[in-house]
């Protein structure tokens, strides 16, 4: 505790390099490399794994993705312990999702202020604060000359926020332990269930022409409304009180279809021909994947089917992205229980479990991998959103967690 304490002006300097770097996908070498001095400094061998779309392919778990990996990579780093103890797996994404508009920010996205307590910047709580949580958690351990008995594997991925695949590609390139971390922002509880998630881009089209003969034309983005009232329709049906699965019973609104990017036209005086619409659409564990698609897409075709240009024209539906299960997370695993033991000792409390309504990478580990996993990591909030927060003592208290949680699971002497 006291070697965290120590560190923690070089952690939050070290949290606010990661902010500094404009992580959003395609752009992710940059905060790698930040990140790199570091898992060399922990005596960590460090792997930088590529994303090989004929591997990921054959990997359970995968989503077709609509963008290119070449070039970009995840970092792995590998501690080797003295033996007898069990390995860990700690997993972090530093992909960020994009901060536009900027001017609707009260801080300097990239900048890492502090203000009373909160330190704020696009990454800030998910997840860059947590990477750095994980790691500094490890080297506090050393610090307190601590030698772990088990492995120690770091796992620094991109792509978290749109397939999921940077972890795939690490647990493919075979780093696996026998337990793992996620210190995604949760608030100092663990998350118990989540959602399955899936994203698709349906393309209308319209007939152009100049907006002087508007009257006469087919403006794709009016009828994209057609659509977007029927994926609205589908949502209500899928919350519905009779069908709400059990994890998610004190939810209040657990399955959301968000129409993310709406996209028509290019001149002000012209009809836009072709209007898209991408929907990141979820549903619940244990639900068929395939069966979810088709259901997505028998929607659009039925309200499609009652209009009369789109009946003509069909709209047409794509599945990209995410195509993400829903798990339910056993909370009296080996690495849930030794974790939440921690959470008591450190602050007092007894660790709290929530239903999260978005996916986390710890699926690969328990649905694929057959690796228990525990998702667990400090209090931020306007995530995805302007002025992204993380509270800074929430940060100490999770490294605080995750270093006695290393020490107990490893084996330390
Ligand atoms: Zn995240």
């Amino acid at each position: 505790m006291d070697a965290v304490d120590s560190g923690w002006s070089e952690q939050v300097a070290f949290l606010r390099a990661l902010v500094a770097q404009p992580s959003v996908l395609g752009r992710t070498n940059g905060v790698m490399e930040v990140a790199a001095p570091l898992l060399a400094q922990l005596g960590m061998r460090v792997e930088r794994v590529g994303l090989d779309l004929d591997v990921l392919r054959r990997q359970p778990g995968f989503s077709s993705p609509g963008w290119s990996y070449e070039g970009l990579y995840n970092l792995v780093g590998r501690l080797a312990g003295t033996g007898g103890g069990r390995s860990l797996v700690l997993n972090g994404h530093l992909d960020v999702v994009p901060s536009t508009p900027d001017e609707h920010w009260n801080h300097d996205p990239w900048a890492g202020e502090i203000e009373d307590g909160l330190f704020f910047g696009r990454g800030a709580a998910d997840m860059k604060s947590g990477v750095s949580a994980m790691l500094f958690a490890l080297r506090a351990v050393k610090e307190a000359d601590a030698r772990l008995g088990g492995d120690v594997v770091a796992q620094l991925v991109i792509d978290e926020e749109c397939s999921g695949n940077g972890t795939l590609a690490c647990l493919a390139a075979g780093a696996v332990g026998d337990a793992c971390i996620v210190p995604e922002p949760f608030g100092l509880a663990m998350v118990s269930a989540h959602p399955g998630v899936l994203w698709a881009r349906v393309t209308v089209r319209g007939r152009a022409a100049h907006a002087a003969l508007a009257s006469g034309a087919v403006n794709s983005a009016e009828k994209m409304y057609v659509v977007l009232q029927a994926v609205r329709e589908l949502e209500r049906e899928v919350n519905a009180t009779e069908l709400r699965h059990p994890a998610f019973e004190g939810v209040e609104h657990p399955l959301n279809h968000n129409v993310g990017q709406l996209h028509a036209g290019d001149w002000t005086s012209s009809v836009p021909e072709v209007c898209t619409m991408d929907v990141r659409f979820s549903c619940y564990p244990g639900e068929d994947l395939d069966a979810v698609q088709r259901r997505f897409a028998d929607r659009v075709s039925a309200a499609a089917a009652a209009d009369e240009w789109l009946r003509e024209i069909p709209p047409e539906v794509r599945f990209f992205g995410f195509r993400a299960e829903g798990v339910i997370y056993d909370g009296a695993s080996d690495i849930a229980r030794v974790l939440a033991s921690c959470h008591q000792a450190v602050t007092g409390r007894e660790c709290q479990r929530v239903a999260s309504t978005a996916t986390i990478d710890n699926r690969f580990f328990d649905l694929h991998f057959g690796i228990p996993s525990v998702c667990y990591g400090p209090a931020g909030g306007q995530l995805h959103a302007p002025d992204e927060w993380v509270d800074l003592e929430s940060v100490r208290t999770c490294t605080k967690v995750l270093a006695c949680t290393i020490a107990d699971w490893c084996g330390a002497r």
